[in-house]
């Protein structure tokens, strides 16, 4: 049965009638309508958008619009789960060809796609290129071929999938049938990469703004990390699912444990857990609510959830790159997100032996550390962090304030800090190169201590010379003189400071120095931060009417029922913003509830009538 909607209109559906019915949206949102009438009228693309930016319909559309079935490739059998059950929710009749069907289940959807029964069918790499599936496909009336995760097919980029190669076979056997290939990598070399393999040499290329807007980007200096985190949490995301990156095993087991001992809902996830539990934690992670996963950066790639509110950094990542597709596993639903990072100069120190003690080659360990010093440089900005972010990606003219990261809502007070850097170079300088930032400040206020005097510190000129700062205050200095590359960590000595080339000209008073000044304290400053959060936040449906609370709980408390009932995650039933729309509008009628963006056709037939039982119950 073709879905009703997109074929019983008549020759030609519409691409917005289409998408109110079926996905009950409102409106297309940036290039996808383009996209859509592109792909739909027979045209070949590739498209490059963030996470959360909408690629799915770009390609579910066009589908549903065009004769024949649209044959989805995507390398995760997770996700092509959830996106199954979501669209048989939303009416659509789509099916998996995948290694964990048996062959009964997969000779069905074989006589079904054709049959005609099918509008789309998701599909692994490695079984597509079968001859028995790309016999089968010979034979059936294909709509298009959709290419998730297309940077796959690049053997230079992070993610490369052996049997993305042999996806070049589609063009070259389907050449009529349109490919849309999807990404949200977006460097030059993959995507040259993706257009040579793929064949879409002279195919429009859509590329969107990677700006998330919907997520407030926050770095805050580390002082207890634990402690931070459980404020972070429960002051700002109480009850929210999220993510929570550490380096190392031991330190996800002890996080997870410390929120759980915090009455935190909080599940480990490395490499060393058992399959059976990790996958389980996983399992939760997606299908329950405000489960918070504290996991190492294996965590995450492939997991569609649209609702993770936040993701918290306890560790400095590698780059920008990986800081910006972790950070981006927030808020998919394009609702206020947090990005959270807390850092300190041990991280940046620890970073560096990292790469020093790697067995890679010269050149690549200087690649490595200039990406270190990019990341260390948007940590220490007193500037917009977006805009940086942005900048770095070679997105240009995104403003200097957003509005929506922690610089931007709460300026860091900025002072001339030429003395206080002078202070610390000489220091530096005096005691050899050979001491890391304890030793430096210690010797800077004038604390005699037992190193001090072993290595005679207290006889130097510069013994002493820094006591109008606290010890705070100094650390501060140090992470921005590394920030700006005056000083940099020498890991072969332990985290000993050097002087670079560039100290010469601050030593000597020629180049002018603006430092942030310490923050006061994180509480604070994450309160400031946190006291506007309810004039930026964004209203979703209801406009401006703010939802009602008992009524949201019984709408997700409900929606946690049908979901266990079904055995879908939670979000296949209904997005978050969907619950808030509801519970803003407090819709009386059918008519009223069909228009909540994400209230479909199909949905208001499965579940009108007892979503309005629930608003009136909720509101007598
Ligand atoms: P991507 O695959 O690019 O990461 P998805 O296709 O999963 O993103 O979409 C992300 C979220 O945005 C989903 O929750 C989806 O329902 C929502 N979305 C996509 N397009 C629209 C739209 N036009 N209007 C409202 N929500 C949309
Ligand atoms: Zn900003």
């Amino acid at each position: 049965m073709p879905a009703p909607a997109a074929r019983s209109v008549g020759s030609a559906p519409d691409p917005l009638s289409v998408l109110n019915s079926v996905f009950g949206l409102p409106a297309f949102r940036g290039a996808q309508e383009q996209i859509v009438r592109h792909v739909t009228s027979g045209g070949s693309c590739l498209v490059l958008m963030p996470t959360g930016g909408g690629k799915s319909l770009c390609y579910q559309l066009p589908s549903l619009l065009r004769e024949g079935c649209g044959i989805v490739v995507s390398p995760l059998i997770a996700l092509m789960r959830d996106q199954v059950a979501g669209l048989l929710e939303a009416g659509v009749n789509a099916a998996v060809l995948n290694s964990t069907l048996s062959f009964d289940e997969a000779s069905e959807v074989e006589r079904r796609l054709l049959a005609g029964d099918l509008d789309l069918l998701y599909v692994a790499p490695e079984r597509l290129l079968t001859p028995r599936c790309l016999a089968l496909l010979g034979r059936a009336n294909i709509a298009l071929f959709a290419i998730d995760e297309a940077h796959c097919v690049s053997q230079w980029g992070h993610d490369f999938r052996p049997e993305y190669i042999g996806l070049s076979a589609i063009a070259e056997r389907f050449p009529d049938v349109p490919r849309i290939a999807l990404t949200a990598t977006a460097d030059d070399v993959t995507r040259k990469e993706i257009v040579e393999r793929l064949g879409l040499v002279g195919a429009p290329a859509f590329v969107a703004s990677f700006d998330r807007p919907n997520i407030r980007y926050e770095i805050v200096e580390k002082q207890n990390a634990p402690v931070q985190l459980k404020a972070f949490i429960g002051e700002r995301h109480a009850g929210d699912a999220g993510i929570v990156y550490c380096l190392s095993r031991a330190k996800v087991e002890d996080t997870a444990n410390a929120l759980t001992k915090a009455g935190i809902a909080a599940l480990p996830y490395h490499a060393g857990l058992d399959a059976g539990l990790r996958a389980r934690n996983q399992d939760r992670f997606i299908n329950e609510d405000g489960i918070v996963i504290v996991a190492t950066v294996a965590f995450g790639m492939g997991i569609d959830k649209p609702d993770v509110r936040f993701v918290a950094h306890l560790d400095l990542p590698k780059s920008i790159e990986a800081y910006y597709q972790e950070t981006g596993r927030a808020g998919r639903d394009g609702k206020p997100s947090s990005a959270w990072m807390a850092y300190g100069l041990s991280d940046i120190v620890q970073q560096r032996r990292m790469i020093d003690e790697s067995t890679a080659s010269e050149a690549f360990k200087r690649v490595s550390i200039g990406k270190l010093d990019a990341l260390v440089a948007l940590a220490e900005t007193a500037g917009c962090r977006r805009s940086r972010l942005l900048g770095y990606f070679g997105e240009a003219g995104h403003g200097t304030n957003c509005g929506n990261c922690d610089n931007c809502l709460s300026p860091p007070q900025l002072r001339d800090g030429k003395v206080a850097a002078q202070k610390l170079l000489s220091c530096v300088y005096r005691t050899g190169q050979r001491f890391g930032a304890m030793h430096l400040i210690d010797v800077l206020i004038g604390r005699v201590t037992e190193r001090v005097t072993q290595f005679g510190h207290d006889k130097l000129s510069v013994f002493g010379i820094g006591a109008e700062l606290n010890e705070k205050q100094w650390r501060a200095v140090v992470r921005q003189l590394v920030a700006m590359g005056h000083l940099q960590a020498d890991s072969e000595a332990f985290g000993a400071l050097k002087l670079t080339e560039s100290a010469r000209g601050v030593l000597k008073g020629e180049t002018a120095i603006m430092l942030r000044e310490a923050a006061a304290g994180t509480r604070s400053r994450a309160s400031r931060v946190r006291s506007r959060r309810g004039d930026l936040a964004p209203r979703s449906a209801g406009e401006g009417r703010p939802a009602d609370a008992g009524l949201q709980a019984a709408l997700r408390a409900w929606r946690s029922e049908i979901a266990r009932q079904r055995g879908v995650p939670a979000y296949v039933v209904l997005h978050d913003s969907t619950i808030d729309g509801i519970a803003a509008a407090r819709p009386a009628t059918l008519g009223e509830l069909r228009g909540i963006p994400g209230i479909g056709d199909k949905k208001l037939e499965h579940y009108g009538d007892e979503l309005l039982l629930l608003v009136r119950e909720a509101l007598a």
